[in-house]
């Protein structure tokens, strides 16, 4: 199947972006990396008519030590994140995204904004208490992460607004752990566990709609508890459903698992 036509515009500024989609009714699309959009286009899932392309805006790929976090443009490639040397955790969490193909033209933007309950970077984003810059109409505002996802690929953003960075929390110490079938493919379960600030937060990804913080553990952790404890009250305060790649009970036990693991990579046993 081909895409449903739609009209192009390569915009030069996000304020152009914002006027675009503001003059869209609600039917423009921002197209970053395209790994996401594209596919949904050919299988005719959206059929926006504008496409506001913002690969050429000049400045939104940075990637930039700030105050004790890191900001990454919305325009930063997923093989950015990878090679950067700032953000240990993004670096490892960004080499579990696809495959080298889809990490040089995947952009964090995107990445946050398509909010894919087994995308690696929102996991991350919860994780670290990560704040998002978005622009819109009346400017530009800040949102946390937590406020951003709303269901599995619904966002708070609204139709005429863009992110224009990210800016994840330097976490003292943490661990990261993934299961997927294949290194590349979307993860069926993956955990973070990350000390920011002093208190040790533990994010689940790929068994809900959104990344959750999993505040049983977190509870557990905090009252001196160990990391199987922590990841026995985790896969206890989770609902995962069934699908073809695994059952309840499996999906529980990896998410055990997985917690357990990144609780020994943060160095807590
Ligand atoms: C085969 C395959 C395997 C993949 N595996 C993984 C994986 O393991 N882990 C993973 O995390 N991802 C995976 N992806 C998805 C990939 O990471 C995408 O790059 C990412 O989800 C979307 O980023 P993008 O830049 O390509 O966005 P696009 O596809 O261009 O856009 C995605 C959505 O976000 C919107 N958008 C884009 N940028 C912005 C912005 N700045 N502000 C507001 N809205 C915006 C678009 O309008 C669109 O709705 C995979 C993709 C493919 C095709």
């Amino acid at each position: 199947m081909k895409c449903a036509p739609f009209d192009y515009v390569r915009a030069g500024s996000v304020e152009e972006v914002v006027k675009v989609l503001a003059g869209s009714d609600g039917d423009g699309k921002i197209l970053a990396g395209g790994q996401s959009l594209v596919p949904v286009l050919a299988l005719r899932m959206a059929r926006p008519s504008v496409l506001v392309d913002v690969n050429r805006i000049p400045g939104l790929g940075a990637i930039r030590p700030v105050d004790g976090a890191v900001e990454v443009g919305a325009l930063a490639r997923h093989s950015a994140l990878v090679a950067q040397t700032h953000h240990p955790l993004l670096a490892e969490a960004a080499t579990w995204i696809g495959h080298t193909a889809i990490r040089s033209r995947g952009t964090a933007g995107g990445s946050i904004a398509h909010a894919d309950p087994s995308a690696e970077l929102p996991v991350v984003a919860v994780g670290t208490g990560a704040t998002v810059s978005v622009a819109g109409p009346e400017g530009v505002r800040t949102t946390t992460a937590e406020e951003l996802f709303v269901s599995a690929l619904v966002t708070s953003l609204g139709e005429d607004e863009m992110i224009t960075s990210i800016r994840f929390p330097q976490p003292e110490r943490w661990g990261f752990a993934e299961f997927a079938r294949r290194h590349g493919d979307f993860a069926l379960v993956m955990a973070l566990v990350a000390e920011v600030d002093g208190a040790v937060r533990v994010t689940i990804g790929g068994v809900g709609a959104v990344p959750a913080r999993a505040a049983e553990a977190e509870q557990v952790l905090a009252a001196g508890g160990t990391a199987r404890e922590a990841a026995a009250a985790a896969a206890a305060g989770i609902e995962p459903t069934a699908d073809l790649h695994g059952s309840v009970p499996f999906r529980r036990a990896m998410a055990a698992e997985m917690v357990r693991r990144a609780c020994a990579r943060a160095g807590i046993d």
